[in-house]
């Protein structure tokens, strides 16, 4: 991770990258504290994904972006910048900056298709490297950050 271009909030999106040729990343719950929805948008197809953190399927991504693509896209315009998003997702804007709304609007009139959701669990597992190897200082005690993965599942 590269400091973010401009501050982020992190409790609306604590996790977003580039990586893996998506835009994808963890967005909290606008509604529900012990939820967050897991969204990604593939470079160049933007075909698009979005489940909660118990592998369900986001309503609001039915046959578009969701709220929660739409932050994830603001939060890595800040992070990385709106020229990188761009570049990195292939959007061809013209006759304008690149910008949240133009990279949102262009990604979006190419009527993108919905991936399958293979990619969540992947992007779960480096959210969770992420916080517990760049955020959290080691400790052997519980923690709350963790409390989305259940116990007995076991991360690679
Ligand atoms: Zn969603």
């Amino acid at each position: 991770m590269v400091p973010p271009a401009r501050p982020r909030k992190l409790a609306k999106v604590p996790f977003v990258e580039l990586a893996d040729g998506r835009l994808q990343g963890v967005v909290s719950s606008g509604s529900d504290i012990e939820r967050v929805y897991v969204s990604s948008v593939a470079a160049g197809t933007y075909a698009f994904a979005c489940s909660t953190n118990n592998n369900r399927p986001c309503g609001g991504a039915r046959g578009g972006f969701c709220n929660h693509i739409l932050a994830l896209v603001r939060e890595a315009v800040l992070q990385y910048g709106a020229e990188r998003v761009a570049r990195y997702l292939r959007v061809e804007i013209v006759d304008a900056e690149p910008s949240e709304q133009t990279i949102a609007s262009t990604m979006m009139s190419a009527r993108p298709p919905q991936a399958d959701s293979a990619a969540a669990a992947s992007v779960f597992s480096r959210f969770l490297r992420h916080l517990a190897y760049l955020e959290l200082a080691p400790t052997t005690l519980p923690v709350p950050e963790m409390q989305w993965f259940p116990p007995s599942r076991a991360v690679a």
